[in-house]
């Protein structure tokens, strides 16, 4: 099993595919001087199934897929449909920016994948297009999560006016 040095068993394991990614962020990818793992020295998924298979015996029953940005990885239902099938794998879920997600959600969900994760906002907009049909259930959770959202975002904007408002009235000169 695998231990920490506080005795806790870790039964999670997450699988970064790519560093590569669709979109730039300034807290994530530099503008400059970026250094991409050498395709050479990136686990083929035979070798991913491998480890993960190994690592099952030792007690990890709970996949992330991460990246980068994994939907860039080519073929990556492949790998999926690889996992979902691992004896032992209960959970296997995915990390994703979204934006490739209209065009891979059948695929993953067709592989084997059943849960997602990854910025709601940018995610629920995308999903837009598949509906429940592709994800059954997923969809209305996002959607709840995503009026949720818009609705704080809303009193947020008036709560920033009001204090504007007031800022502006205290700098008002005599
Ligand atoms: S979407 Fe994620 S992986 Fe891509 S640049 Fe932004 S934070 Fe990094």
């Amino acid at each position: 099993m695998l231990t920490d040095s506080f005795g806790r068993l870790h039964d999670n394991l997450r699988i970064s595919v790519t560093d590569r990614c669709n979109i730039r962020c300034f807290y994530c990818m530099p503008e400059h001087d970026v250094r991409f793992v050498p395709r050479a020295e990136i686990l083929d998924f035979e070798e991913i199934e491998r480890f993960v298979r190994i690592a099952v015996t030792l007690g990890v029953s709970k996949l992330r897929v991460t990246g980068g940005e994994p939907l860039v990885r080519r073929d990556l239902p492949l790998l999926i449909r690889r996992l979902a099938s691992v004896p032992g794998i209960h959970d296997l879920a995915l990390t994703t920016n979204g934006v490739l997600l209209p065009d891979l959600a059948a695929p993953l969900y067709e592989a084997g994948l059943r849960r997602i994760a990854g910025e709601i906002r940018k995610t629920a907009r995308r999903v837009n297009a598949l509906q429940q049909v592709v994800i059954p259930g997923i969809w209305s959770q996002i959607s709840a999560i995503q009026q949720a959202l818009d609705q704080q975002e809303q009193e947020d904007v008036f709560r920033l006016k009001r204090i504007k408002g007031k800022i502006a009235r205290s700098l008002a000169p005599l």
